[in-house]
């Protein structure tokens, strides 16, 4: 039976979605490992031809034809649903409609300028998800935003994406791997049976080395979010590109990191952004309120660490200098 517990590994890099995916495949054959990579591939482009909100896309057309009924697929419909209630249970920290104020500001891509208060307030009003209605008709999804709003998935989709990919390899076979879609990482079982895979968190400060803890994970999302993602600095100040839909400007947070594992790969990631964008102490006592969300906060001054109850036998300490609460 050697032949059988034999395990094959592929490792795979893609660029899709504006974002380095990679995926390590493990399985019985090397046809195996090789159909599962195939399956990555076609899959991830096939999300970002459905999802991007940078070309023509199904989302995207949502968009183009703000204030009409317009019929979209049932994964847009599933994770706007999802994105609509996480924005209700975070007061909109997390506010899947903020695309005019990503439209404006261009944080990541191109944007350099400071835009005007005028423009700033004009953006605000437009962006309110409870203006947002999705709803199925004889087995047909539809969508309709408000006339002028804009629908920006980008704090959310990735996580959905990672998530959607692994149940489809498992559907295809695959009982061990590991998915990383720019910093959403996906594990899919464990590494080795007994063995949970061992998940690197970012540090923001590379001089303290690439990696401040490790968290083991298996069957869950591990998802990131980090100030030092895109941005661009003016006049000694640093904007970030996760924005407030309140003030209408880059959020000025005092947490460096948050990470959060759950087994939903969309809600860690738009819990993510959200928590990022609250700071230390909402994200705190939402945390408090929330002992369902296992995260890792990571304080600005990179030696305070906020661990969840849930999440203290999973976590390796890689900095010595970090205290963990
Ligand atoms: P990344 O995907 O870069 O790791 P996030 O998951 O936090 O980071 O998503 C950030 C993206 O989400 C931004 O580039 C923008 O498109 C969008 N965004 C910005 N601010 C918000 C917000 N308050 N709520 C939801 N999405 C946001
Ligand atoms: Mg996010
Ligand atoms: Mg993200």
């Amino acid at each position: 039976q050697e032949a059988e517990a034999a395990e094959y590994e592929l490792d795979t890099t893609t660029l899709h979605m504006g974002t380095v995916v990679s995926a390590k495949l493990l399985g019985k054959t090397p046809e195996a490992v090789k159909r599962y990579a195939e399956l990555v591939e076609s899959e991830v482009k096939r999300y970002d031809d459905m999802m991007s909100v940078h070309k023509e896309t199904p989302l995207n057309e949502v968009n183009r034809r703000a204030g009409e009924a317009v019929p979209v697929t049932p994964e847009i419909a599933e994770m706007s649903r999802m994105a609509l209630k996480i924005a209700d249970e975070t007061g909109s920290a997390f506010e899947p409609m903020i695309g005019p104020l990503v439209n404006l500001w261009k944080i990541g891509f191109g944007g350099n300028e400071v835009p005007s208060d005028e423009a700033i307030k004009k953006a605000i009003e437009l962006v309110d998800h409870r203006k947002v209605r999705v709803w199925e008709d004889k087995g047909q999804w539809f969508m309709q935003i408000g006339k002028g709003q804009n629908v920006d998935m980008g704090a959310i989709a990735k996580g959905y994406i990672g998530q959607k990919l692994a149940e489809k390899l498992v559907v295809a076979g695959a009982t061990h791997g590991l998915l990383d879609l720019g910093g959403n990482v996906v594990a899919i079982g464990e590494k080795f049976p007994g063995q949970p895979w061992r998940i690197g968190l970012r540090s923001p400060d590379k001089e303290r080395g690439s990696y401040f803890a490790v968290i083991s994970a298996a069957n869950e999302s591990v998802i990131t979010s980090g100030a030092y993602e895109r941005n661009f600095e003016k006049n000694g100040r640093r904007y970030g590109h996760i924005l407030s839909p309140v003030t209408g400007r880059p959020v000025t947070t005092d947490i460096a990191s948050v990470t959060i594992v759950d087994s939903h790969g969309a809600r860690a990631d738009a819990l993510c952004t959200a928590l990022f964008a609250m700071g230390w102490d909402k994200a705190e006592a939402f945390l408090r309120a929330h002992p369902e969300v296992h995260a890792v906060l990571l304080k600005e001054n990179l030696e305070d660490a906020l661990v969840s109850e849930a999440l203290r036998n999973k976590i390796q300490p890689y900095d010595s200098n970090l205290r963990m609460h």
